[in-house]
Formats: C-alpha cells, sequence, structure tokens
C-alpha cells in the first residue's frame, strides 16, 4: 500500500483530483488562512493511514462524478 494523501488520516477531499490537509492548516494560526490544498497522489512525513476511510473517500467521488455525468445527459 502507498501512502498517499486519500490514504491519510489528515486527508480532507475536496474534488476528483485534490483535497486539504488538516496537518498543514493547523500549522497555521490563523484559522481565516486559506486551507493548503494537495493533491491525492501527494504524501509527506506526517502520513497516517485512515484505514477504511479510504474506501468511503473512493465511494464518495464515484458517487460525485456518476452525479456530474448524469447532470451532463439532462
Ligand atoms: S500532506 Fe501529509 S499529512 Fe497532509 S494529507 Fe497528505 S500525507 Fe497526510
Amino acid at each position: 500500500m502507498k501512502p498517499t494523501c486519500m490514504r491519510c488520516k489528515h486527508y480532507k477531499v475536496e474534488d476528483a483530483a485534490s483535497g486539504y490537509c488538516r496537518a498543514e492548516s493547523a500549522l497555521n494560526a490563523d484559522v481565516n488562512a486559506k486551507k493548503v490544498m494537495v493533491h491525492h497522489d501527494h504524501a509527506c512525513q506526517q502520513w497516517i493511514d485512515c484505514g477504511q476511510n479510504y474506501y468511503i473517500r473512493l465511494g464518495w467521488l464515484k458517487a460525485r462524478q456518476n452525479k456530474q455525468t448524469a447532470d451532463l445527459r439532462q
């Protein structure tokens, strides 16, 4: 298993290719600062396995993609 952001506990998926890193955002003292965005396949030393959440994220992305495809057909 490759340690990527998609498999990391600190990751929050935003769209089909990216999300934001809670660990990086937490380092910023300014709570109103822009969140730190990273790509699904990125990785760093702070990586922590998110376990089953990885499959939940994949399901969420797939459902979102299916909805967008259905919307385009209308
Ligand atoms: S940048 Fe590092 S800590 Fe943040 S989500 Fe990706 S692997 Fe996890």
